[in-house]
């Protein structure tokens, strides 16, 4: 999953990148409204973390364009604490939920979870596909009851294909969803990782769909 934060203070940006990071998003960051404004339009994401008060275009502009435009990813804004407005205008412009400054990490992290899970149609934390089992509060994922360890970026793959489970996902979709902007974007890692995830649950679980891309599901055909 990939997530944008578009944050001007660079301290709290910086919490938030490597808050996420270490909770296994691939997290791309911009400091100012212009910035965010063209990544959530030209990238991707799963979720966005919108400040409000932002430098060369505010938080609401920003939303506002997006919506316009048919750019309909999940958008937490950040509001300050006493602007109950900011919190009206905002969900008004198309926010899907809002985090008042200050805020517990936790609580911000909680809120992304349930925006992932809700734009993939999941409505409890724990995604569930035949005997694999994801709880997405701890990032961890078990085979039959038993916790599987898996890399980074393993995980990444893994717990994108269990959000999307049954459907089938491109490479090219897996890339934009899965690395930062500037990650190198070579797609034939992708086939690297899900040989290596294959050897880590049931193999026939994912299946290669031919010339489209790959499809997590339990059934038999
Ligand atoms: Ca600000």
């Amino acid at each position: 999953m990939r997530v944008l934060v578009v944050e001007d203070d660079n301290d709290l940006n910086r919490q938030l990148v490597s808050a996420l990071s270490d909770a296994g998003y691939a997290v791309d960051a911009a400091f100012d409204g212009e910035e965010g404004y063209f990544l959530g339009d030209t990238e991707p994401y799963d979720v966005v973390i919108l400040d409000i008060g932002l430098p060369k275009m505010d938080g609401i502009r920003v939303l506002e364009q997006w919506r316009r435009s048919e750019r309909n990813m999940p958008v937490i804004i950040l509001t300050a604490r006493d602007r109950w407005s900011d919190k009206v205008t905002g969900m008004d412009a198309g926010a899907d939920d809002y985090v008042a400054k200050p805020f517990h990490m936790q609580e911000l992290l909680a809120r992304v979870r349930a925006q992932v899970r809700r734009a993939s149609g999941h409505a409890k934390s724990d995604i569930e596909c035949g005997p694999l089992r994801l709880d997405t509060k701890t990032a961890r994922v078990t085979l039959d009851g038993q916790p599987i360890k898996l890399t980074s970026h393993e995980y990444r793959l893994l717990a994108y294909l269990m959000h999307h489970n049954e459907r089938v996902v491109s490479r090219s979709e897996l890339v934009e969803h899965l690395y930062e902007q500037d990650f190198d974007r070579d797609s034939n890692t992708i086939e690297v990782f899900i040989g290596r995830l294959r050897k880590k649950i049931p193999p026939d679980m994912i299946k290669t769909i031919r010339g489209l891309g790959y499809r997590l599901s339990v059934d038999e055909s």
